[in-house]
């Protein structure tokens, strides 16, 4: 891949087939936005288990901080939700490979799906297929990604309204996990109950019982 510049994030378009998901998702009426939140919290729990398995090997990657955990942080007020894990991480190269890109062929499949169902099949697609992480951009109109990969000694910043493109760099070590996955939400007016504690039980319960990490909700203090 190029490089970029440490000081300037660079601006990058979306892989086509990204860009016409993304606008397949926003503009398809879904009854049941919550997928989303299965879907980040899944990554995040897959990025605590590659973590665990390559520590097999390198137990120098988990440092003082062996147990993996979920924190989901509400920020009302800021109607920002924040989905933050202590897996495994992403570099800048990951995170280019990985959100702007569609590696799964899943994805392609539901993207064929859909635009043969305008009618409005669409959440049970989504439920069928797991459309991942670009669902929150269902319910965010600017979705940050901050992450810093196991062992590594440099952290990066991925940004987008989920119009087409975005833009990704190196962000300070001050600025990241320690280790691992910050998605932070900046949700859309009509989705705001997703940064209320009620709401975001309810859904945890009804989708994530069942993830081997422990799941933390927590208020943005102050
Ligand atoms: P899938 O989980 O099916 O691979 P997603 O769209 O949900 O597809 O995620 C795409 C990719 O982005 C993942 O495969 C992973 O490489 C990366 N990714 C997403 N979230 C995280 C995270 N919290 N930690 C590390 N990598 C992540
Ligand atoms: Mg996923």
């Amino acid at each position: 891949m190029t490089t970029v510049d440490a000081a300037a994030p660079e601006s990058r378009t979306f892989e086509a087939d990204v860009a016409k998901l993304l606008h397949l998702m926003v503009h398809s009426v879904y009854s049941d936005k919550d997928v989303f939140l299965r879907e980040l919290i899944s990554n995040a729990a897959d990025a605590c288990e590659k973590l665990r398995y390559e520590a097999i090997a390198h137990p120098a990657l988990l440092g003082d901080d062996p147990k993996p955990r979920i924190t989901l942080t509400l920020d009302a007020d800021n109607r920002r939700l924040t989905v933050e894990d202590n897996g495994i991480g992403m570099s800048l190269a990951d995170m280019v490979e990985a959100l702007g890109t569609i590696a799964r062929s899943g994805t392609k499949a539901f993207m064929e799906r859909i635009e043969a169902n305008k009618a409005g099949e669409g959440a049970q697609l989504i439920g069928q297929f797991g459309v991942g992480f670009y669902s929150v951009f269902m319910v965010a109109d600017r979705v940050d990604v901050v992450s810093r990969r196991a062992g590594g000694d440099e952290a990066a910043i991925w940004s987008s309204d989920g119009k087409g493109s975005y833009t990704v760099g190196h962000a300070g070590l001050d600025e990241a996990p320690v280790r691992g996955t910050r998605v932070v939400l900046h949700l859309m007016e009509d989705a705001k109950s997703y940064a209320e504690r009620f709401t975001l039980e309810r859904i945890v319960k009804a989708q994530s019982g069942h993830v081997p990490v422990p799941i933390a909700i927590l208020d943005k203090p102050g």
